[in-house]
């Protein structure tokens, strides 16, 4: 199968019990033999210490890693140690994120800093133009706090102009709201490519609590199915692999270029997806 790029994205364990565990994740994910692993970042350096660790052992490891890093919350003088620190690691791709500034935390939007993640963009491209490739962030669902679509596919097309090379989806399970988002894109001349986030469906009430916040809609038919099986943790597990690797396909066959997991650090789920669609093993 032609396709460009498959990724898988890790948080940073906050245990030494969840470290261990992650690593166990990593070797089994890496006999996928992904392009590359991201690793998750916590707005206001929030996860500063424990991005650093778990990206550290992914480079000893001689893993491509592309860490994310979070404007909201940071001043420039801290992300252009925190770029040049990867820089000086070999780090070479970045996914550069607005981030969102947790309840209680005292953090605000504030004048002089960086406020969007276009600004981050520009900020990475003044500095460190040639030493990362530069993933963005899409929302074919549209972004939870954007106050029209129109405008929030102006505001993603601002980050592409700051200089982005490629973008990765907030996840949805409505093949079509990405096709038609590509769609919207390339009638504006924008032409990178825009991998699809996937989020295997493992805990049917996590991930409806999580998808309410996040703006990713979980259509009716599947939340009814999903929620039909109340605690029956299997079934939702295999139907949520069958609906996942079904849309999987129609993403690809429509011209995806490629695929990103969100794994939260768990492999099976993952793996049978990735042995369903035999993509690249
Ligand atoms: P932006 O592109 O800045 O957009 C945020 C909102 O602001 C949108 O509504 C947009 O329409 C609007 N906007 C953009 N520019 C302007 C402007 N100039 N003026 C006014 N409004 C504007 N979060 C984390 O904390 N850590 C992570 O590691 C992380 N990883 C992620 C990975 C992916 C692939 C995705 C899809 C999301 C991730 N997030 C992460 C969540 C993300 O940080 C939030 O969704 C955040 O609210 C938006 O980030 P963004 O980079 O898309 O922001």
């Amino acid at each position: 199968m032609n396709t460009t790029q498959f990724s898988f994205e890790l948080f940073p364990p906050k245990t030494d019990k969840g470290f261990v565990k992650m690593q166990a994740t990593v070797d089994t994910l890496q006999a996928l033999n992904p392009d590359f692993f991201s690793v998750t970042y916590g707005a206001g350096g929030s996860t500063r210490d424990r991005t650093f660790e778990t990206v550290d052992w992914l480079v000893s490891k001689q893993i491509k890693v592309a860490p994310h890093l979070v404007c909201i919350g940071s001043s420039e003088t801290e992300l252009i140690e925190i770029l040049t620190h990867y820089k000086d690691q070999g780090v070479n791709q970045i996914v550069a994120l607005r981030g969102d500034i947790p309840s209680g935390s005292g953090l605000v939007e504030e004048e002089g800093i960086l406020n969007h993640a276009n600004e981050l963009v520009s900020l990475i491209q003044r500095h460190f133009k040639t030493n990362f490739h530069i993933e963005i962030a899409a929302y074919p669902e549209y972004h939870p706090q954007a106050l029209s679509a129109e405008q929030d596919l102006q505001f993603f097309e601002n980050k592409v102009k700051a200089g982005a090379d490629s973008a990765i989806t907030q996840y949805f399970y409505n093949p079509d709201a990405y096709f038609y988002f590509v769609e919207n894109c390339q009638k504006r001349q924008i032409d990178i490519p825009i991998v699809p986030g996937i989020m295997p469906i493992t805990n049917f009430t996590q991930l409806a609590r999580f998808s309410d916040s996040c703006g990713a809609e979980i259509p009716r038919w599947l939340r009814k199915k999903l929620e039909s099986y109340g605690d029956d943790l299997d079934s939702i597990r295999q139907y949520g692999e069958e609906v996942v690797t079904k849309m999987c396909e129609k993403l690809l066959a429509g011209g995806a270029p490629g695929l990103h997991f969100y794994t939260m650090n768990q492999a099976p789920a993952v793996v049978n997806i990735w042995h369903n669609l035999a993509v690249k093993v």
